[in-house]
């Protein structure tokens, strides 16, 4: 059998995320490096169907195949990943790039929840993906055939090293006010503590500048300060 050199599927969203991630500047660059981070898969039209979901909640973590639907459809052989310092490039298929041929992405993630009643949602921990991101397919997560704590990991061998973050006064008296301040006060330290800065804003000197981040429903305003990253303040968004 012959295959056609350029084989074309169409895909159909089964459903969307609503993510504590309205933008895509900050979210960590894999899942489960923010735990605190809150998601919901709505799953939508035919995908709806409680039955398509019947024993799913007795595994804790699931597979999420996606789109990175904000990503450009160009791509090239080469990429720059940003754990190298976003100078040295490995091919397209070594690495976890959004600038990918069929832009697909794969996310494992924590399923706390599901909800049947008036449509099907999938509530998620330590999700990567940015609010609105079509998902594809669910498969469970069988850790005894999936998880290889053995294997060689190429240039990303260990989680990203996280930096010291703290809250001046300001901030905290924000968090303090709101009813779900502990867990948006974990949220923001576990998303800094991955330095969300550009490469080239990490030296010297840009300890003035001012950065915003959008989780959930506010701005974290932070700068920083010496090696860590100082919250200045939390604003409505
Ligand atoms: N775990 C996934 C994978 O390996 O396919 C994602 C890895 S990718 C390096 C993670 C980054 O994708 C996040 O830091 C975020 O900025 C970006 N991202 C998340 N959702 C996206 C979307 N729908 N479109 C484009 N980029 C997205």
């Amino acid at each position: 059998t012959t295959v056609p050199a350029n084989e074309a599927f169409s895909l159909e969203a089964i459903g969307h995320i609503q993510s504590d991630y309205p933008d895509k500047f900050g979210i960590p660059r894999q899942p489960g490096l923010a735990p605190a981070a809150r998601a919901e898969l709505v799953l939508e039209g035919a995908y709806a169907d409680p039955l398509a979901v019947r024993g799913l909640d007795a595994f804790s973590h699931l597979w999420l195949t996606f789109v990175f639907h904000q990503s450009p459809e160009r791509w090239t052989p080469l990429v720059r990943p940003p754990r190298l310092g976003g100078n040295a490039k490995v091919g397209v298929f070594a690495s976890r790039s959004t600038h990918r041929p069929n832009r697909l992405g794969l996310s494992l993630v924590e399923l706390t929840g599901i909800e049947t009643r008036g449509g099907v949602r999938l509530r998620l921990a330590g999700c990567d993906l940015v609010s609105g991101t079509p998902v594809l397919d669910i498969k469970p997560y069988l850790p005894w055939a999936e998880a290889r704590p053995e294997a060689r990991a190429g240039f990303a061998p260990e989680p990203p090293p996280r930096v010291a973050v703290g809250f001046e006064a300001a901030a905290r008296a924000a968090l303090a006010c709101r009813p779900d301040g502990d867990e948006l006060s974990a949220l923001i330290c576990q998303v800094l503590a991955q330095d969300p800065r550009p490469a080239y804003h990490r030296d010297k000197g840009a300890a003035e500048r001012l950065y915003g981040v959008r989780l959930r429903d506010v701005d974290v305003r932070f700068r920083a300060v010496g090696d860590g990253l100082r919250v200045v303040e939390i604003a409505p968004a």
